[in-house]
């Protein structure tokens, strides 16, 4: 099986990302062949800003891979640095109908949180299907909110084999339906680019702060709560042992959930949880060289991969002469 999927360096990556898209990428590493990458040309959209997008795409490659994402055992690298995509983009995007991406809903919240609406950010899901398309990605494991881009990468690859002949595989989305949206702080979606996150890597005063500073009701300690309508529990439930979160269950639907503790609690469960990518991120910080060449030797296997899939869209369509 061929998976694939990209993150953006739009900001520090987040438990969202963590649970939405990158662990089940890191678990399939042994049973499938998988394509991990930065796609720093998505993050163009949001980031204008040459320090940023560059420190940016370098820490996001390194938190993947403390994270465990082994390169040796996976294709890992930055988009930017297989320009083939681009031209794919384009050529896609000449039978991709204004209809399609006019639905998008990723295009319409970011603009209602003040995004500029570029046409880069209008035309995201075009570049996406590229990247999917280009590699001829077989599953693409996602966040829920991806979904909809993902219907749109399959409509391009159909409407390209229907008009030029067969030549891209149809990708399927990988969408674990328990951790599809993973809420911020606000109980919004949990977005790099809305500033509500948990970012994996915070320092521990800043992940205090991020911590208590999640939103929840005004209800008295021993007021019936409902859980699953509660941005906390929901944090709550990605690292509780099982015993302990059918404890705190108890103690919302019979009452006695004090808001203030479950958050200390979860505070020292998150510390814990990601300690020992925090010790081997320590370690890929103080060597950004080497994160730099893992990131090249991964651009060159890609571009083998990607060079073939171009090379038989030009001819499909015409651009062999
Ligand atoms: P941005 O705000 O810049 O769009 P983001 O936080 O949404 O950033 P992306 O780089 O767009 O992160 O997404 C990377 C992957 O993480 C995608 O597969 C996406 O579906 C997933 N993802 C992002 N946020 C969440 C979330 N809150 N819950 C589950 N999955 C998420
Ligand atoms: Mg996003």
């Amino acid at each position: 099986m061929r998976i694939l999927s990209g993150i953006q360096p739009s900001g520090q990556l987040h438990i969202g990302n963590y649970f939405g898209m990158m662990r089940s990428m890191i678990a399939n590493m042994d049973s499938s062949e998988l394509y991990a990458f930065i796609v720093d040309l998505h993050a163009l959209t949001s980031v204008q800003d040459r320090e940023r997008l560059s420190r940016g795409t370098l820490e996001a490659a390194t938190d993947f891979l403390a994270l465990g994402l082994d390169p040796e055992r996976c294709t890992f690298w930055v988009q930017s640095d297989v320009p083939e995509v681009t031209e794919l983009a384009w050529v896609l995007s000449t039978l991709t109908p204004m209809g399609l991406l006019e639905r998008c809903h990723s295009y319409k919240d970011k603009v209602a949180k003040g995004i500029v609406p570029s046409h880069g950010l209008f035309a995201y899901p075009v570049l996406m299907a590229a990247d999917i398309l280009l590699f001829q990605a077989e599953r693409v494991p996602v966040g829920k909110d991806q979904k909809q881009h993902l219907e749109v990468a399959r409509d391009i690859a159909i409407k390209f084999n229907n008009t030029f002949g067969e030549t891209f595989v149809v990708p399927e989305p990988v969408i674990d339906d328990s951790l599809a949206t993973i809420p911020g702080l606000d109980g919004q979606k949990m977005s790099k680019s809305y500033g509500n996150t948990i970012p994996i890597f915070a320092s521990e005063k800043e992940l205090k702060k991020k911590v208590m500073a999640i939103v929840t009701d005004a209800t008295p300690v021993e007021a019936v709560k409902d859980p699953d309508n509660c941005n906390l529990y929901s944090l709550f439930k990605l690292f509780a042992p099982k015993d302990r979160l059918t404890e705190v269950h108890g103690l919302y639907v019979n009452g006695g959930a004090m808001y203030g503790k479950i958050k200390l609690e979860l505070l020292d469960l998150l510390w814990e949880y990601f300690r020992e990518p925090r010790e081997k991120r320590a370690q890929l910080l103080a060597d950004p060289g080497q994160v730099r060449e893992i990131l090249q030797r991964g651009a060159v296997k890609a571009r083998e991969k990607a060079v073939v899939t171009l090379d038989l869209v030009r001819d499909r369509v015409g651009l062999k002469y």
